[in-house]
């Protein structure tokens, strides 16, 4: 080792390694698979249905013993690392000690220590609140309601290509209506879906792309009536667009200047994910509210919005809250998640993450034109496909070469997660843990699937 400050190396349980030695799904997959048909309703589908018995690290270990590189950490969860030694002795050490009590009834020092880390480290210096709610999509459902409160108005305002959960409000939120919202109605009022900056395909300077969504926000919804604009810094099921230079801060601009509460959705995007605590760093952000979720406590259910003390303070008291948030040993572990990132400086994984990555998928769109795009920052990269040859004219959005990436590479022991409005982009989400070796070698195995398409 190299290191000039001294880390704590990280142990692994499972051998960072990919390993196949059956079918993919093998035998007990299937087995498994079979009674699960039985039980589980279609409606919640599974990308690869091999079924995890353990998974440290960056490696997932299923019944039939085939190892997988994961590329997708649970969707940006496991940031961390899979069992992570220290947020698995939190955890446990939490649960001897208390599991429940209920924040609202009886309070514990947990949640109040993780209230003080967000502080901390969500951006802005300014004084900060936060509530612990136990998924991305409450979360979300949280601030639109703070922001309402505090701002005494009613519109809801997101971006194109935009995922923001799947509740009642939530669904109404996304840009895609299949499979997120089709056949749910009524959906909730109120949302209004301006358009974004997606580099790639609408070639606007960021100056261009917020003049269009300004446009919209005035004309069509009135600035008197949004209470709050939700963005995604860097989009994460829309396909890891990430704005024209300039985009976002003008957007916060026109919210400051207009009393809308600028709410940053950082659930994939945050936790040190993209090299800093959280992405709206990359563009001088600092939101009036900020969601955080995925990667907060290394796969407990945890989530949160954090803001300003003077909006966070408008809801009475009573109006937040839940049975479940901030649970004892999901915040346990959550404080555990913060330790690690600051002490073993992982927030700097991302950076070598993307230096790893990004460069040899560059390499890889010279060899084929299928890869219209490269783009994303730190551990939240992805390439989109496009028909060949339309990569420079039309842009033809190609998900069966995803399908037939994704299906290679879990053959060969890689997991892969789409994502994009049309299925055509190929995301890599894995986490901070994954080594440049285990980068390169997941490289090799694409390559192949590229070759034989
Ligand atoms: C996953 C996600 C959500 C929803 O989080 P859940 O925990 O699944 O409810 C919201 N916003 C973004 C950006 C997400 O990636």
């Amino acid at each position: 080792m190299t290191d000039t400050v001294s880390t704590t190396a990280p142990v692994y349980t499972v051998p960072q390694e990919r390993r196949i030695v059956t079918a993919v799904p093998g035998p007990r997959s299937q087995e498994l698979h079979q009674r699960r048909q039985a039980v589980v309703p279609v409606g919640v589908s599974s990308a690869l249905p091999v079924y995890i018995a353990r998974a440290n690290g960056a490696i997932l270990v299923d019944v039939d013993g085939n190892q997988f590189v994961d590329f997708g950490a649970g969707i940006g969860v496991t940031t961390i690392g899979h069992t992570e030694s220290t947020v698995v002795a939190a955890a446990a050490d939490q649960l001897q000690d208390v599991i429940h009590t209920l924040f609202t009834i009886t309070p514990y020092e947990e949640y109040v220590r993780v209230a003080e880390l967000l502080a901390e480290h969500t951006p802005g210096d300014h004084a900060k609140k936060t509530v612990l709610v136990n998924s991305g999509a409450e979360a979300v459902e949280n601030g639109v309601k703070i922001a309402r409160k505090h701002t005494g108005r009613r519109a809801v305002a997101v971006l194109d290509h935009a995922y923001h959960g799947r509740t009642n409000l939530t669904m109404a939120m996304n840009y895609k209506a299949m499979p997120y919202a089709s056949g749910f109605g009524p959906l909730a009022g109120d949302v209004y879906h301006a358009p974004g900056s997606y580099p790639y395909r609408d070639g606007l300077s960021g100056e261009e792309a917020a003049a269009r969504t300004i446009g919209y926000l005035e004309k069509v919804v009135g600035a008197s009536d949004l209470a709050c604009l939700v963005v995604e810094p860097i989009q994460g099921e829309g396909g890891f667009m990430v704005p024209a230079d300039g985009f976002l801060p003008a957007l916060q601009e026109w919210c400051t200047a207009n009393g809308v509460v600028f709410i940053a959705d950082e659930i994939q995007s945050g936790m040190a994910r993209t090299g800093r605590f959280y992405a709206s760093e990359h563009f001088g952000l600092v939101p009036d509210l900020v969601l955080s979720a995925k990667g907060i406590a290394g796969g407990l259910p945890l989530a949160a919005v954090t803001g300003r003390a003077e909006i966070m303070d408008s809801a009475q008291p009573g109006g937040l809250g839940g049975t479940f948030g901030g649970n004892p040993v999901a915040a346990a572990a959550a404080i555990a998640v913060f330790e690690q990132l600051e002490k073993n400086d992982l927030v700097a994984e991302g950076a070598r993450i993307e230096r790893a990555l990004k460069p040899a998928l560059l390499e890889l769109q010279k060899k084929y034109d299928v890869i219209g795009d490269v783009r994303g920052i730190g551990a939240m990269i992805a390439i989109e496909l496009v028909q060949p040859g339309t990569g420079e004219t039309t842009k033809v959005p190609n998900p069966e070469a995803v399908a037939a990436i994704i299906a290679h590479a879990a053959q060969n022991g890689v997991l892969l997660l789409n994502a994009g409005t049309w299925g055509n982009v190929l995301r890599f989400l894995p986490s901070l843990a994954v080594s440049d070796e285990l980068i390169a070698d997941a490289v090799s195995v694409i390559d192949d699937a590229l070759a034989s398409l």
